[in-house]
């Protein structure tokens, strides 16, 4: 698909996902939330469900916990547009209560068609309700930080699922705060990791990817310090340069850096 056809599906996506009356949800918001980002990513980041900002605006993580996320990726060298950012369910329960079950089933079919079209390397899972997708059966307190094969019935057969706390989560308990900045460190290398299981699984046409992945399923990511500190090469050729200089406060500190483009 070209980034032309990827960006008119993900539109049409879009504006089915902005009159859909699927479940009860669609009575109480003021806008549906489609999600948003480049779509030729290799990474897509998917979270619970639109909050009180996103539902007035339309947008994914535009609230505080947006601004988490963001300060996230930059600590990565990484910008929301190049990323693809969407939820588990693309409208707002009311006063933020967890979705439903029924009404995650009901929108499930959005966020299969949208990994369809983008087809990532790497899904980042940010919270249980994301993660319960992608990884079903783990406990979010054992698993963050770390990566898997992504289930065959999520929409992303291809992708590793890395799984991480909800950025809100960090907004109220500080030692989260701390792990989800350590474990998004590792969110390059097991990008790196993924597109190595791909590109093992294209060279051998009669295993698909999810077989080659057994090989990492339940790996624990390397840390990212660790990853700049092999020579380039012989990891990923396109990991340059590890920041020399590193910043008390883990919110800025620079990564080394894994261009997405
Ligand atoms: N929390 C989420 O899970 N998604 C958003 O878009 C905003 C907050």
């Amino acid at each position: 698909m070209t980034e032309a056809e990827r960006r008119a599906a993900l539109d049409a996506i879009a504006q089915e996902v902005a009159v859909c009356t699927r479940c009860r949800l669609h009575q109480t918001r003021t806008r549906a939330v489609p999600g948003e980002g480049h779509p030729e990513t290799e990474v897509v980041l998917v979270g619970e469900g639109p909050g009180f900002n996103e539902d007035r605006q339309g947008r994914p993580f535009v609230g505080q916990a947006g601004a988490k996320l963001d300060a996230l990726l930059t600590s990565v060298g990484w910008r929301r547009d190049e990323v693809f950012i969407t939820n588990v369910v693309k409208c707002r329960p009311p006063e933020n209560r967890d979705p439903e079950p029924d009404e995650i089933a009901a929108c499930a079919p959005f966020l299969t068609r949208q990994l369809e079209v983008l087809d990532p390397a790497l899904v980042v899972t940010l919270g249980r309700f994301s993660m319960a997708r992608f990884s079903p059966g783990a406990r979010i307190g054992q698993v963050h930080g770390t990566y898997r094969q992504a289930d065959p019935a999520s929409g992303a057969p291809e992708a590793l699922a890395y799984a991480m706390y909800h950025p809100a989560a960090a907004l109220h308990q500080g030692s989260l705060n701390e792990a989800l900045f350590r474990d998004m460190l590792g969110v390059p290398a097991a990008l790196v990791a993924a597109r190595e299981t791909r590109a093992t699984a294209a060279a051998r046409p009669d295993a698909g990817s999810a077989q080659v992945a057994e090989a990492v399923d339940g790996t624990e990511a390397a840390p990212l310090e660790q990853l700049a500190a092999e020579p380039a090469t012989a990891v990923a050729p396109a990991v340059a340069e590890p920041a020399t200089e590193l910043a008390s406060d883990a919110e800025t500190r620079p990564a080394a850096q894994l261009p997405l483009f």
